[in-house]
């Protein structure tokens, strides 16, 4: 195997750094294991830092968290304990609440940042009691932040920063109002940020009014040259977070790879993918930045002569590196950029070799591959994860092939005394069955394993949700089914009502939920059809509003 690396890979590890940001902040990206900006942090932050307005088009998957929270936490004074908070991030679901407001809490650990993630559906005792001791950082969802403006318990007259995160689903969920509400109860003089996966003329509307000269920034419009996109195999899996790594091993097993990069995002999912694939059976070696060059070079050296077969690397640490032999680069989730997809799949199928490029995704980031279909002008085939049966087929497989090659090129004649011993009393063929058991189990045998589920259907496209209240009702999308509620604005219904009943009693996220339409006197909303007979059954055990209204799959009139 040929190997070739440039003399130092790592020398932009001090990428943060030159974004401006505090030391607390830097070291905290460090723990964490991050190596360098995404390209949005690195278009972002900077002028965020500086004061500026943005509006950035960015879908889940391009680090656009850490994008206007660590600016946040740069402009946050130590110890300014007194006043009220100092910024306040919308966001649309309770899920992203959480997720952003644990995102600030661990950039903004040495800071002592003061945090708190406000939705519906949670105690509201618990979120008033924080607000009185005070909170530098307020996450909420639309609803919940104006009921605590309207209990004056949370005042934003000092609030410096307002970002509204995924703006675009926010004000698909029916928002727009309380968004308005919201902003009025701010000072003029903030810093507004604005983050959208799409750029619909309603959002651009909300910037014109509220933000104030932004800088403006998209993702994946650089151009590639077509020459630069290999022809490989592209393919996804949709696997839920907490599944990756087994998802991962399971497709490393189907696949069989001579030698493969696995890219992760950061040295702690580096660390963490390689041990799981050692325990599997594997011979995975980590390259980090975190890795001194001493370090580095021995996992190449073992790369070189072939006593590992899978390189668990950063972008960074990979940056340079040229593997003759890679057949396999997998993608352990979709890279930040479109770009740096294209960067990752160029280390295989170089001079007409043919090579796979895999990656795991979360249904959220499905617009993520798109953007790099649409980059690429190339395909990516979503595949189904192999099956447990898959897997034993595969391994018995392996095992006949095993005996296969000893039987055609291995000397067995000093084996036959135990072969002649055992025919006097069994069956040669029974004899066999047994050697056959005895190798397989040698090799892993059938390692006892649980199926993995697919995770629920993502939600179809905001762009082509029929419009609400009373817009045509036409059929919903394969794989989507309308629910009729029998409520309606008569009785004061919101979407957000209804989003909140049936992602607080059924389970299903609110990311799940499609489009909603509310009439006068009734509410039709879009679910995945696999989860539709389970919504209904919850809903018949809740209320609406105070109502159990009917809830049953919408019936069709032609
Ligand atoms: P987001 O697009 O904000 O949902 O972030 C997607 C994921 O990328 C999260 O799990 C982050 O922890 C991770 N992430 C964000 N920025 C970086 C970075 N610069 N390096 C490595 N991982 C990152």
């Amino acid at each position: 195997m040929v190997v070739a690396m440039n003399p130092d890979p790592l020398e932009s590890e001090s990428g943060f750094a030159g974004l401006g940001l505090r030391a607390e902040l830097l070291k905290a990206l460090s723990t964490l294991g991050y190596e360098e900006p995404t390209p949005i942090q690195q278009e972002a932050i900077p002028p965020l830092v500086a004061g500026h307005d943005l509006v950035g088009q960015a879908a889940t998957g391009t680090g656009k968290t850490a994008a206007f929270a660590l600016p946040v936490l740069q402009g946050l004074t130590p110890g300014g304990r007194d006043s009220g908070p100092a910024a306040l991030v919308l966001v649309p679901t309770r899920e992203l609440a959480e997720q952003v407001s644990q995102a600030v809490h661990r950039y903004g650990r040495d800071l002592g940042v003061r945090v708190l993630p406000v939705y519906g559906g949670q105690p509201i005792g618990r979120q008033l009691q924080a607000l009185a001791r005070g909170v530098d950082v307020v996450v909420g969802t639309p609803g919940r932040v104006l009921d605590h403006i309207e209990r004056a318990t949370l005042r934003l007259g000092d609030v410096r920063t307002v970002v509204l995160d995924e703006a675009d689903e926010m004000l698909d969920m029916g928002f727009a109002e309380d968004i308005e509400a919201i902003l009025a109860e701010t000072p003029d003089e903030r810093q507004t940020v604005l983050f959208s996966a799409t750029m619909p003329p309603r959002i651009d509307s909300i910037a014109r009014r509220h933000l104030r000269n932004p800088v403006r920034i998209t993702m994946g419009r650089k151009p590639v040259a077509p020459g630069d996109i290999p022809l490989v195999r592209q393919s996804a899996y949709m696997v839920a977070r907490a599944h990756r790594p087994a998802a991962l091993g399971r497709i490393l097993d189907v696949e069989a790879p001579t030698a493969a990069i696995v890219f992760c995002r950061t040295r702690e999912e580096v660390d963490q993918v390689t041990e799981t694939l050692n325990g599997r059976g594997y011979r995975a070696e980590a390259l980090h930045g975190g890795m001194s060059q001493d370090q580095r070079d021995r996992v190449m050296g073992r790369l070189r002569n072939g006593s590992t077969e899978l390189l668990v690397a950063t972008d960074v640490a990979a940056r340079g590196l040229d593997v003759e032999q890679l057949t396999h680069v997998i993608n352990f989730n979709v890279p930040a950029a479109p770009e740096a997809y294209v960067h990752r799949i160029g280390r295989v199928g170089r001079a007409g070799r043919e090579g796979s490029a895999i990656t795991l995704a979360e249904p959220r980031e499905q617009r993520m591959l798109k953007a790099i279909e649409r980059l690429t002008g190339q395909r990516i085939t979503l595949e189904k994860l192999p099956t447990v049966t898959d897997l034993r087929a595969r391994r018995l497989e392996l095992t006949r092939t095993a005996l296969q090659a000893s039987l055609e090129t291995d000397d067995l004649e000093r084996f036959r005394v135990v072969l002649d011993s055992l025919t006097d009393e069994f069956d040669v063929e029974n004899v066999a069955l047994a050697a056959i058991k005895l190798l397989h189990e040698a090799a892993g045998g059938d390692i006892e394993e649980e199926e993995i589920p697919s995770p629920t259907a993502p939600r179809r496209e905001r762009e082509t949700r029929p419009p609400r209240g009373g817009g045509q009702r036409d059929r919903p999308d394969d794989g989507v089914t309308r629910l009729f509620f029998g409520i309606g604005r008569r009785a004061g219904l919101r979407p957000q009502d209804l989003v909140g009943a049936i992602a607080g009693e059924s389970g299903l996220s609110a990311r799940e939920i499609g489009a909603i339409q509310i009439t006068d006197r009734f509410s039709l909303v879009e679910v995945p059809e696999p989860a539709a007979d389970m919504v209904i059954a919850a809903m018949q055990r809740s209320t609406i509003r105070g109502r159990r209204p009917t809830v049953r799959r919408e019936r069709f009139v032609r």
